[in-house]
């Protein structure tokens, strides 16, 4: 699998060019079209390790010098899965590898109070069991939204599912994993804590204003 494997089941994809993407993806100057564009980009670099071991079959084809056996992967079979919103920050990116995904949508959000994810929408393609799930969400904080997405995904039976996010902290990685330990975690970094108000330290701020330009 793709990424260094720093605890069971998750994996720090701390390619050059992610992780140069996401120091500026950090930088509070940064501007919401850079914001979204780096998005994006490491969207397409993560997608690139996280496929790394995606079923794949042989096809017999005719190049200009003779026919061959050669593979491809099963594109339609993968599901991208983002958590509204701040997740379909990150599916640009992953549709830009793999065009051929069917796309599905989990809304949850955050009760301010308790921190509690609460579903609003749910809407996957037909044939669930066939299909490897991979679920999008910039932020991996209280771990809370992802548990209940992951639950809810669940019950749609997918053959596999994965868990992408680009920053990730200790708190959410526990939470998540004790929910969860059969789903890898893959992240661009996992930061040094969660803060009083259920935000990543020292984070990037709030993923879906930055990518939006809600504040
Ligand atoms: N959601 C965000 O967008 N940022 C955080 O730091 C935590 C949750």
């Amino acid at each position: 699998m793709g990424g260094n494997s720093v605890a069971h089941n998750v994996h720090v994809i701390d390619h050059p060019l992610v992780q140069h993407k996401l120091t500026l993806l950090r930088k509070k100057e940064t501007s919401t079209t850079s914001f979204r564009r780096l998005l994006s980009e490491i969207g397409s670099l993560m997608a690139y390790e996280v496929t790394r071991d995606v079923s794949m079959h042989e096809i017999l084809i005719e190049t200009p010098m003779e026919t061959m056996h050669s593979r491809l992967i099963d594109g339609k079979k993968l599901v991208f899965v983002p958590i509204l919103r701040a997740g379909t920050g990150l599916l640009d990116g992953f549709l830009s590898v793999v065009p051929g995904a069917r796309v599905g949508h989990v809304g949850l959000y955050r009760d301010p109070k308790t921190l509690v994810a609460v579903e609003y929408y749910f809407k996957m393609p037909g044939g669930m069991k066939e299909r490897d799930a991979i679920v999008l969400d910039p932020m991996l904080a209280t771990g809370n939204s992802a548990v209940a997405a992951v639950e809810r995904l669940k019950e749609a039976k997918p053959r596999s599912i994965r868990f992408v996010c680009l920053v990730s902290c200790p708190e959410g990685i526990a939470t998540f994993q004790a929910a969860h330990p059969d789903v890898p975690v893959y992240t661009a970094a996992i930061d040094r804590q969660l803060n009083d108000h259920g935000y990543i330290v020292p984070g990037l701020g709030d993923a879906g204003d930055r990518i939006f330009g809600t504040k």
